[in-house]
């Protein structure tokens, strides 16, 4: 049977979450699992929790609990991603929901939860710039656009700015993550599974060094 590592990654927004999470997932052949994307599929879909959703994250707010639980359980509930293994980007974002996911693990342990470490200063510059495609998801930046006309080279689709990406949306969640994200950095740093990893740099970079995090924790040669 394949099994693979169990990974929270944690980080400011911009910190390059999404970019390494979806890497990561490549990598180990485990399920990435983005609460931001499900969240924005939801809406789309135009389901009741969707539309609910939309209206907190479009202002920069938290989605409460109960809605965000309710789609990180149905992934949970699909099956399979105990035993494969998964990389949770964007989720526990705070401490009721790093409590809930103890519960979700069912006595099967994180092997890491990385925080992918970047200043301030760094994040609301890349903020600013970020444009993400609406087809798939992938991120770009004004410095760095898609070969052609803001078409996405993945899938062809429209790379755009987040609706969520303005100043004072980006301002507002960083200050929700000093508020209710960076307490359960204490919380995983107790139970023995904090590494914080520098997201300063080149994103191969800073990918090499999340990879040795990984097996260190999770040898490639275990069964
Ligand atoms: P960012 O990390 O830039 O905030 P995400 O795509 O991870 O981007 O999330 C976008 C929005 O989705 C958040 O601002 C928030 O409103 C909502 N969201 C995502 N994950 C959670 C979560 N675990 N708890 C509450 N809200 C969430
Ligand atoms: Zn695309």
């Amino acid at each position: 049977m394949k099994r693979g590592p169990r990974l929270v990654l944690l980080g400011k927004q911009g910190a390059g979450k999404g970019t390494q999470a979806t890497r990561l997932g490549d990598r180990y052949c485990i399920t990435h699992v983005s609460t931001g994307d499900l969240l924005r599929e939801a809406a789309e879909k135009g389901t009741p929790a969707g539309l609910k959703a939309a209206h907190y994250m479009n202002s920069g707010e938290l989605v409460p609990d109960d809605i965000v639980l309710g789609v990180v359980e149905e992934q949970f509930a699909e099956g399979g991603m105990l035993e494969d293994g998964f990389i949770l980007d964007g989720f526990p974002r705070n401490l009721h929901q790093a409590e809930e996911l103890e519960k979700l693990l069912d006595g099967e342990p994180l092997h890491a939860v990385i925080n992918l470490d970047v200043p301030t200063e760094i994040v609301l510059d890349r903020i600013a710039g970020r444009r993400v495609c609406e087809g798939c998801g992938m991120n770009y930046h004004v410095n760095m656009p898609p070969k052609s006309d803001w078409a996405c080279d993945e899938c062809g689709g429209r790379v755009v700015q987040r609706e969520d990406d303005t100043e004072e949306a980006v301002q507002r969640r960083l200050e929700l993550y000093e508020e209710v994200t960076v307490p359960i950095i204490d919380f995983y740093r107790g139970l023995g599974k904090l590494v914080v990893v520098d997201g300063v740099g080149e994103g191969d970079e800073v990918f090499e060094r999340l990879v040795k995090v990984v097996d260190d924790r999770y040898p490639p040669e275990q069964p």
